[in-house]
């Protein structure tokens, strides 16, 4: 399976360096790490979509904006149609059409803003995630965070139950219908209640795509946490159970540490992370 690490979404929020830890611009850095698979036997395979095609032409429009303009001053979003995961993957040579399946992290509007760009996908993911994005949003965090315009055109949801066989210490979802065993959901609750990372077998070695279960390349890979305070900030606003999020980025820490020979972990937002990666240099 050939994997591309493609950037569909830049935010740049006020706070600089505070934010990315490397800006000395008054604007931060920030990517929406997405991953396209090519599988053999199973077509394309997106994990996570970024902002899509709609959010660039109208990510205000009407009584139910795509995009709320309190997350768009707030991370100071930039939304341009070239970083849209269906014009990389058109640019790649591939069609929309050729994008069979999604397995999201979660649904958070920086997540899930690409959906509608690929009508023949189906969208993998657990189901407490999609319960929790198409409930009731009684708090002004999840209002800003669902946006159910983003992706109430999805016609082939697949929704999972958290149970599952052990993967280095943690649960994973093993079997995602249509897709080869080499993909797994690891469920990582905490910033959302179906927060999950996609694991994808690369024969030598793992590849974890960890979503929004921790933000700083710091915060892995390393035995104390090092995270910059405007990420910090970020991470708490957005949580919905501290002692989940913090337990969960504890123990994906550790396996960072433990299996450093045998599992890569990414997170969704960190611009260093993806330059490595596109790099093919060591996380
Ligand atoms: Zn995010």
């Amino acid at each position: 399976m050939r994997i591309h690490h493609l950037n569909c979404g830049t935010d740049c929020p006020l706070g600089g360096g505070l934010f990315d830890g490397r800006s000395v611009a008054l604007t931060g850095h920030l990517v929406c790490h997405c991953l396209l698979v090519e599988t053999d036997a199973h077509g394309l395979v997106l994990v996570d979509t970024g902002y899509g095609l709609r959010d660039v032409a109208h990510p205000h429009r009407g009584p139910h904006p795509r995009i709320t303009r309190f997350m768009r001053g707030m991370l100071n979003i930039q939304l341009r149609e070239a970083e849209t995961a269906v014009r990389q993957i058109e640019r790649l040579g591939f069609r929309a059409e050729d994008v069979r399946h999604i397995v999201l992290t979660h649904l958070d509007f920086d997540h899930a803003g690409g959906l509608e760009d690929f009508p023949r996908a189906s969208v993998h993911l657990l189901q407490a995630e999609y319960d929790a994005a198409t409930g009731p949003r009684r708090s002004f965090v999840a209002r800003n965070r669902y946006r159910p315009s983003q992706f109430d055109e999805v016609r082939d949801w697949r929704g999972y139950g958290a149970l599952g066989e052990p993967w280095f210490g943690f649960g994973a979802v093993r079997e995602l219908a249509g897709l080869p065993p080499e993909i797994l959901l690891v469920p990582l609750p905490g910033h959302t209640w179906g927060h999950a990372g996609v694991a994808i077998d690369r024969g030598d070695r793992w590849l974890l795509h960890a979503g929004d279960a921790y933000f700083y390349r710091g915060e892995m890979r390393q035995a104390q946490r090092h995270c910059t305070p405007g990420l910090r900030g970020y991470q708490t606003m957005m949580e919905v159970s501290r002692e989940q999020r913090l337990r969960n980025q504890e123990r994906l820490r550790a396996l960072s540490v433990e299996q450093a020979g045998r599992v890569s972990v990414l997170c969704a937002h960190d611009a260093v992370e993806l330059e490595r990666c596109v790099a093919g240099a060591p996380l």
